[in-house]
């Protein structure tokens, strides 16, 4: 989409009242319940986005998500004296006076023809006049943007905020550990105090992950909120959050399986069997079954920084999201549906439904037929999987100019540990639905269904090719 394919669907939203659901009615136990569609990790010109915050909104509820988060980054959106100050073509970017404010900690500054294309579909922005004789607009609040855009049983926005840190290690190494949490409308008390300026030494990643875990948590009892954690892209900006992490903080329940926004450095000199998103769900699984945890669902979203297919066509929304089957449209509702794992991500493909039999042990899944070659593949965990790495691999992309930040050790586990223990096959046209009973020794069962095409999300090391929906994994009651 260009951008003036982006302008035309904003200005049509803008007069828009309501919106077409891309929920579906589904009869589910005694109760109805229905899938809704959303994305949990978007960003706007509050933080590194390239979008107001109303463009943002309106480009998702144009296209029939349900519901939606704005997970700036170390922002929730509240102060309603935000502004951003236009930049002409060729100006360099700059810090105004009032950007100096512990509030704001990004991007202060757009492009003008961004201001242009805002104006024009939402003419009633407030605007002024900046010091520097700059254009200026103030950036709507979430209540404001809620209060717009909200709908009964249609559209939903969720305060969402992505937190996110570096640490730096004494031989060089840098691990970025990004963060996001839904239904907490502020900012972290540790990300407001003094120290949240220094730089974070030396803390291994699997302690700052409780860290902010703990605090996340203890915010949302004191709050008496319902909240979701989720851990976000693990392996960008390259293998900065290893499954050995997950494991340590059993409290994480959410990661991002599939993140549309995450270009990462290389895949050079990784191992191939022990390197992707689904690797370090299974193993963070393996482990935690065998520990009695609760097991880690996997999300779906397009980190959204560019709307605008600007510098590049590449990233652009709408290519994964999360479907939800929930009693109805609300906060609670969705939180506890996820929480239970009653959720399905995708990356451009959809099933029709998903059901676990847990007394039989039996997951089905159905999809429409494709018009390609569509795939489901049942992986499991068995039960005697080696919990010692069979090898550790030292690795760094070399042809990178900070090829020493990068360096990380991976450990590479037992082959029992997300194993395809059943794939099947249907032909173009052919309805996809399929069926899997957990053995003795599966530990759990998880599907994917995969259709050979066009690939949606071209962010390295995501599914490349193929459109992907990946069901949440379904534990044996035995074990
Ligand atoms: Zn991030
Ligand atoms: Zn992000």
């Amino acid at each position: 989409m260009n951008r003036r394919e982006f302008m035309g669907s904003i200005a049509a939203l803008a007069a828009l009242t309501g919106c077409q659901s891309g929920a579906t009615g589904l009869a589910f136990g005694k109760r109805r319940k229905r899938w809704y569609k959303g994305n949990l990790h978007t960003h706007t010109l509050w933080s590194d986005g390239n979008a107001f915050p109303e463009e943002a909104v309106a480009w998702y509820k144009s296209r029939g998500y349900n519901f939606l988060g704005l997970s700036d980054h170390n922002m929730f959106q509240d102060d309603p004296d935000s502004w951003v100050a236009a930049l002409e073509d060729g100006e360099a970017a700059f810090k105004p006076e009032w950007a100096k404010k512990p509030t704001r900690r990004y991007i202060f500054t757009a492009k003008r023809r961004y201001f242009d294309d805002y104006l024009t579909a939402f003419p009633e922005a407030m605007t002024r006049t900046g010091a520097s004789g700059r254009l200026e607009a103030r950036l709507s609040t979430f209540d404001e943007l809620s209060a717009r855009f909200n709908s009964p049983g249609e559209f939903l926005l969720l305060p969402d905020v992505e937190a996110t840190r570096k640490v730096v290690y004494s031989d060089g190494r840098e691990h970025q550990l990004h963060m996001n949490y839904v239904n907490l409308p502020l900012l972290l008390p540790s990300y407001s105090a003094p120290e949240y300026r220094r730089v974070v030494r030396d803390v291994p990643i699997c302690r700052f992950l409780g860290d902010h875990a703990k605090e996340t948590a203890e915010l949302a009892r004191a709050m008496d909120r319902p909240h979701l954690f989720i851990l976000n892209h693990p392996i960008w900006s390259w293998y900065d959050v290893g499954p050995e992490a997950i494991v340590e903080n059993p409290s994480v329940r959410f990661f991002e399986v599939c993140n549309n926004g995450s270009p990462f450095k290389s895949a050079e000199g990784l191992p191939s069997d022990g390197f992707d998103t689904d690797r370090i769900w299974d193993v963070a699984n393996a482990f935690r079954m065998r520990r009695g945890q609760p097991l880690l669902y996997g999300i779906g979203t397009d980190d959204t920084h560019n709307f605008r297919g600007e510098p590049c066509e590449m990233l652009m929304p709408g290519n994964a999201w999360s479907l939800v089957r929930a009693e109805s449209l609300d906060v609670a509702s969705i939180i506890s549906a996820m929480a239970a794992g009653d959720f399905v991500t995708c990356e451009g493909l959809e099933p029709d439904d998903v059901s676990f039999d847990s007394s039989a042990g039996t997951l089905t899944v159905s999809a429409p037929a494709g018009l390609s070659v569509r795939t489901v593949r049942f992986i499991v965990t068995k039960r005697d999987f080696a919990e010692a790495p069979v090898r550790k691999v030292s690795v760094r992309p070399e042809r990178h100019k900070d090829a020493m930040t990068y360096q990380r050790e991976i450990s590479v586990y037992d082959e029992k540990i997300g194993m395809v223990a059943k794939s099947v096959r249907f032909r173009p046209g052919e309805p996809v639905r399929a069926s899997y009973t957990l053995a003795d020794d599966d530990l759990y069962v998880r599907a994917r269904i995969e259709e050979c095409g066009t690939t949606l999300c071209r962010a390295p090391l995501h599914p490349q090719g193929v459109r992907v929906a990946w069901t949440q994994p379904y534990a044996n009651a035995h074990c």
